[in-house]
């Protein structure tokens, strides 16, 4: 959930360029799976919406399989997760672990139905904690600070109304209650499945402590960190309404990127898998950028955030994604205001934000605090 499709400007499918590469040349149908190498597996799921589908992954460990991200909670995904731990390959060893890469609706919507006293949950505090709190059921009604940041992005009337009344009952809708125990995985961590040995790399931007999985036999299981085709969305959470989740990216970028080498197989949570991690990476980057630039020079006259958006993103709007959009417009002006190229003013409870003639054009990473590497053997 949440990836923009501009302001991506690769080809296609993301894959231009002579360091990019398809790994396959088809993909797997709904609840079908493909086997990428010895005791990996590709299974694809089907979604309706945006978007149209999601990458899970199934790994063979010692005594049962691992299964890294789920699909939503809705009949037709977990009919096709059942269906694939149903057919032949997979019928005769348990499903020990699943494995979530973010919080993100299609990551983790059937991990509470899938674990159980013989089916443990692995993934990050912040993807644990976060989903816990948005399934409670007064999650389901906007937040004052939720509000407050609409307003301070310029949203009034109707476009207000219409905001607070459309609630966060939809990922409540997809997304099944989680276990209340919980293996912590965090930066550094080692994740023995089978033969392989797993690292575990945390990106930062489009989620809270997105976990991205790189094998000691160059596999890389990259969520939504590290996409074909389609850039993630960098939204702002309102309870965090100053971070820079720009800066964020872009060290997460970098820091990927130079991880990887030529012979990196990216197996990513939509799209194809692909080699060429280090200039997609770049290109993630510079996609970003590149919108920042528009909205920079969009600002030589003073706005709202809600009136950047057709600069930043040049092409028509869904109204089921302007919020989303004005929280990541909301991630581009915060990162102008970290590097002194923008500054706002409160006027009538919205922020008016305007250039700075002499801004400096240097970019500030933040740097994330890790925590203590643990070994887990599974
Ligand atoms: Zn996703």
């Amino acid at each position: 959930m949440q990836v923009n499709l501009p302001p991506d400007t690769t080809s296609e499918n993301g894959l231009s360029g002579p360091h990019l590469a398809q790994m396959f040349d088809t993909h797997p149908n709904h609840g079908e799976v493909i086997e990428i190498a010895d005791g990996i597996w590709w299974v694809r799921i089907e979604l309706s919406g945006v978007p149209s589908h999601v990458n899970v992954y199934i790994l063979r460990g010692s005594t049962g399989w691992i299964l890294v991200d789920t699909g939503n909670n809705t009949p037709d995904s977990r009919e096709a997760i059942e269906r694939v731990f149903q057919s032949p390959t997979f019928c005769n060893a348990p499903l020990q672990y699943v494995i979530v890469t973010h919080f993100h609706p299609e990551h983790i919507g059937l991990a509470g139905v899938l674990c159980g006293p013989k089916t443990k949950l692995i993934c990050t505090r912040s993807c644990w904690a976060t989903t816990k709190l948005l399934c409670i059921p007064s999650a389901g009604d906007r937040r004052p600070e939720q509000v407050e940041f609409m307003k301070l992005a310029g949203l009034a009337g109707i476009d207000l109304e219409a905001f607070f009344r459309s609630g966060n009952r939809k990922f409540r809708e997809v997304v099944a209650p989680l276990p209340d125990s919980f293996f912590n995985i965090g930066q550094g961590d080692i994740l023995k499945i089978g033969g392989r040995k797993w690292a575990v790399e945390i990106g930062h931007g489009h989620a809270a402590d997105h976990v991205t999985l790189w094998s000691d036999d160059q596999f890389l299981i990259s969520g939504d960190q590290i996409l074909p085709g389609i850039s993630s969305n960098l939204s702002v959470p309102p309870s965090e309404p100053d971070s820079d989740t720009v800066a964020q990216w872009i060290d997460s970028c970098v820091r990927l990127g130079a991880l990887s080498s030529p012979e990196t197989k990216c197996l990513p949570g939509h799209n194809m898998p692909f080699t060429g991690v280090a200039r997609r990476c770049e290109q993630l980057k510079e996609n970003h950028i590149k919108a920042i630039d528009r909205l920079l020079n969009h600002l030589t006259i003073p706005r709202k955030a809600v009136d950047c958006l057709q600069a930043v993103y040049r092409r028509d709007l869904a109204p089921n994604e302007r919020g989303t959009l004005i929280a990541e417009t909301v991630g581009y002006l915060n990162h102008l205001r970290n590097r002194g190229c923008v500054q706002r003013q409160l006027v009538n409870n919205a922020y008016i934000w305007s250039r700075i003639s002499s801004a400096a054009d240097d970019p500030i990473n933040t740097n994330a605090s890790f925590e203590a590497k643990k070994v887990f053997c599974i």
